[in-house]
């Protein structure tokens, strides 16, 4: 079928070349049948894989997906396509599921920035190939509540809340810009999912994309610490399980709570994270803009000739369900999995107390009250406990 934009024809191909994500675009390749160890290994296929391992540096340096890539607007649609199932594979059979969650998030997104511009009718086009009913209303589009609920539950901002929208006879009425931003939701879940990979498949990919996947690991943002930051060097490994699991929260482009937000910057901040190093940690997140999140983090951190607020105490983040102490029955990383005996002592009251208690070095504050609810006297959290009351409100 041809989809239209405002004056020329979408066909299948350029739909396909647009969204390689989409079921039937191997019809790219002519017929041409191509082997998933064809792809991997043979000379015809050089430039796709090129253009795949492109691809991925740019997810790993930027998930927002704005990086404009002049190889892929250049390439001829079969090897985009092609660089697209290389890179999917790859990242299908990596050891650490953050590259091909990081990855989906940026090809999302790189959807996202064509989708908020298309005609209504291409719009419909994508969601109908991807398993959704989509189609033009009086106010844009209209979508199944089923449907609308799915892709709007991860995003954050509230004028996605099912309370704010016109519902009508079963179905939601929302802009085609809004439309636009559900179905980067569904690109972002769909290539989020690894291809399911014969153990021959991931053991080749491992071995010969070796250097790729450590390029990767470097380019993924690291904890930096800031000049001046308290002795020895930020420890991702001794974080505790709460704010292990903020990370991967806004890793997986999801959703992660208003108070989740606050705590997370906070805890870097006083772990000695620089501002750099914070504001990627949210690159991530599905409604992430820079401006807003430098700001954010800059009223966080800039607080009190530097110091910055106290992230909030244990029964507060138990409050707020952010407690994580029990393990993450959907965690992948296996430290996140088990309950965490340090966080079932009586005396464990606060995230850094548990950092510290790790061997993390924090930086100390002596008796800071003032907005944004967050005091702490004496500021130590030793084993003990008996020192560092802390009280918390969540963040303005
Ligand atoms: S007990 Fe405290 S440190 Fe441990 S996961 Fe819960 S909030 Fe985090």
């Amino acid at each position: 079928m041809a989809v239209r934009r405002a004056s020329s024809p979408l066909d299948d191909r350029s739909l396909f070349a647009e969204y390689p994500f989409l079921p039937g675009a191997e019809a790219l390749l002519g017929g041409e049948a191509v082997s998933v160890r064809g792809l991997l290994e043979e000379p015809a296929y050089a430039t796709a894989r090129a253009l795949g391992r492109t691809r991925l540096r740019a997810a790993a340096d930027d998930p927002r997906g704005a990086h404009e890539l002049d190889e892929l607007s250049r390439a001829d649609p079969g090897v985009r396509f092609l660089s697209f199932l290389f890179a999917r594979i790859v990242l299908s059979a990596a050891v650490q599921p953050a590259t091909l969650r990081r990855w989906a998030v940026a090809e999302a997104k790189r959807s996202y920035a064509r989708l908020a511009g298309v005609p209504v009718d291409e719009l419909a086009e994508v969601a109908r190939r991807l398993g959704h009913s989509l189609a033009a209303s009086d106010v844009g589009v209209a979508l199944p509540l089923v449907d609308y609920i799915r892709l709007a539950t991860p995003i954050r901002e509230a004028e996605f809340r099912l309370a704010r929208q016109e519902v009508r006879a079963g179905e939601v009425r929302v802009g085609a810009v809004r439309a636009a931003r559900l179905l980067q939701e569904a690109v972002r879940l769909r290539l989020a999912q690894p291809l399911p990979l014969a153990e021959e498949v991931v053991r080749r990919v491992r071995e010969q994309e070796a250097e790729l996947f450590e390029e990767l690991a470097r380019r993924m943002p690291l904890p930096v610490q800031r000049p001046g930051a308290p002795g020895s060097a930020i420890r991702p490994d001794r974080f505790p399980p709460c704010i292990r699991k903020m990370q991967r929260t806004l890793q997986h482009g999801e959703n992660l709570s208003h108070a989740g937000r606050f705590c997370l910057a906070a805890f870097l901040h006083r772990a000695g994270a620089d501002e750099e190093t914070i504001v990627d940690a949210y690159r991530g997140a599905p409604d992430f803009d820079e401006s807003i999140t430098r700001y954010q983090v800059e009223h966080i951190t800039h607080r009190d000739g530097g110091r910055g607020y106290e992230p909030p105490e244990c029964g507060t983040l138990r409050s707020h369900g952010l407690c994580a102490r029990d393990g993450d029955p959907a965690a992948t990383e296996p430290a996140d999995r088990p309950r965490d005996p340090l966080c079932f002592e009586e005396y464990l009251r606060h995230p850094l107390q548990y950092y510290r208690i790790k061997g993390g070095a924090v930086l100390e504050r002596d008796g800071v009250e003032g907005e944004g609810g967050v005091t702490s006297r004496g500021g130590s959290h030793d084993r003990s406990g008996a020192r560092g009351r802390t009280r918390s409100t969540g963040p303005r």
